[in-house]
C-alpha cells in the first residue's frame, strides 16, 4: 500500500494479510532459534567432474521448528534479513562451519574447503571483516579453507562498498565465490574487477542445459569466460547424467548436485568422505 490512513482499505487483500501474519509468527519464532538449538547445517559435497574426488562442501542452513516443522531457508532467510536476525544467525553459521572444518582437518582432510552463504546485510555490516578474522583465528583453521558465497544482489545494493569488503577478505586469505551467477546483474564489466575466485553457475541454466541449444551455448560461454578470467567454475543443481556429460565436455571444474549427493548432516557428510577415500 502506498499510504496508510483512510484509503488503506482499498488495498485490503486477505492473502496478503495471511502472508504478513505468517511472516510475523515465523519471525518471532526465529528470535529463539539459537537459544533453543533449532538450527543445523547440512553439507553438500562438491566434486571434480569425474565424480571421484571431493574438493569441498557447501554449508546449507536447516531450521527444524517445533511449531512449524522443517522451514526452508528460502522462506526464513529473507525474514532473518528483514528483522536483523541474520547477524547472530550468520555468525552462528560461520562458527559452526569453522568447527566442521577443524574437525575435517583433525581427520586428515585439510585440503578441503567449506563454502558459506553470506547475505548482503552481513557482508555490509561494518565489522564483518574483523569478525570473520576472529572466528577463523579462534578456530585455528586456514583462511583458504573457507569460501564465502555472495550473490550479485549485493553488488547492486552497494557496489563500491561490497568490492572493498571483498578485497579485504580476499587479502586475509578466504576465497570468494559469486553465487547464482547469471541470474542477476551480471555485467561483464564488473566481473573483471571483482576479487572473486569462483563462479557458481545457477541451477536454472543447468536445468535447461540439455533441452535447448541456445542455453547450451550460454553455459559453454560462461565457462569459457570464467576461465579467461582465471576463475574456477562450479555448476550447481546438477541432477542428470546428460547434464554432467555436457559440463565435463565444456571443462567445468567442479560439480555440486543431487547427481552426486544431496546436502548431508555432518555425520553423513563424513561417511560420504570415508567412502570416497576407500575407492
Ligand atoms: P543456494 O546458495 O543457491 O544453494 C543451493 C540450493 O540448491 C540449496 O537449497 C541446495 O539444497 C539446492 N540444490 C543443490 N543441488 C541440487 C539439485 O541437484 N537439485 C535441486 N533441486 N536442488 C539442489 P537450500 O538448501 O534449500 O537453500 C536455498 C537457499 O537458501 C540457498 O540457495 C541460499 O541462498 C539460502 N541459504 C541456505 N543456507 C544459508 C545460510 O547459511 N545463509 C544465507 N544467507 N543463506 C542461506
Ligand atoms: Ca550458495
Ligand atoms: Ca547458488
Ligand atoms: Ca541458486
Amino acid at each position: 500500500a502506498k499510504k496508510a490512513g483512510r484509503s488503506s482499505w482499498r488495498f485490503y487483500d486477505p492473502s496478503l494479510q495471511q502472508e504478513t501474519y505468517e511472516a510475523i509468527l515465523l519471525t518471532n519464532s526465529l528470535r529463539r532459534v539459537l537459544e533453543r538449538g533449532e538450527l543445523s547445517l547440512h553439507y553438500q559435497p562438491q566434486l571434480l567432474p569425474d565424480g571421484r574426488t571431493i574438493v569441498g562442501f557447501e554449508a546449507l542452513l536447516r531450521w527444524h521448528s517445533p511449531e512449524y516443522g522443517q522451514v526452508s531457508p528460502l522462506r526464513f532467510i529473507p525474514l532473518a534479513e528483514k528483522s536483523g536476525l541474520i547477524t547472530p544467525i550468520g555468525q552462528w553459521v560461520l562458527e559452526e562451519t569453522c568447527r566442521f572444518v577443524k574437525r575435517l582437518s583433525a581427520l586428515g582432510w585439510d585440503d578441503l574447503h567449506v563454502a558459506v552463504n553470506i547475505s548482503p546485510k552481513q557482508l555490509l555490516a561494518c565489522n564483518f571483516v574483523s569478525r570473520i578474522r576472529t572466528i577463523i583465528e579462534t578456530a585455528q583453521i586456514k583462511p583458504k579453507q573457507i569460501v564465502l558465497e555472495v550473490t550479485e544482489s549485493v553488488l547492486i545494493e552497494s557496489l563500491e562498498q561490497s568490492v572493498e569488503k571483498m578485497q579485504q577478505l580476499h587479502d586475509f586469505g578466504v576465497a570468494l565465490a559469486l553465487d547464482d551467477f547469471g541470474t542477476g546483474y551480471s555485467s561483464l564489466t564488473y566481473l573483471k574487477s571483482l576479487p572473486v575466485d569462483i563462479l557458481k553457475i545457477d541451477k536454472s541454466f543447468i536445468d535447461k542445459n540439455c533441452t535447448d541449444h541456445d542455453q547450451r551455448q550460454l553455459v559453454a560461454s560462461m565457462i569459457e569466460l570464467g576461465h579467461a578470467l582465471n576463475l574456477t567454475i562450479v555448476a550447481e543443481g546438477v541432477e542428470t547424467e546428460p547434464q554432467l556429460e555436457l559440463l565435463q565436455q565444456y571443462g567445468c571444474d567442479c560439480i555440486q548436485g543431487y547427481i552426486f549427493s544431496k546436502p548431508l548432516p555432518e555425520q553423513a557428510a563424513l561417511a560420504f568422505l570415508e567412502q570416497k577415500r576407500k575407492k
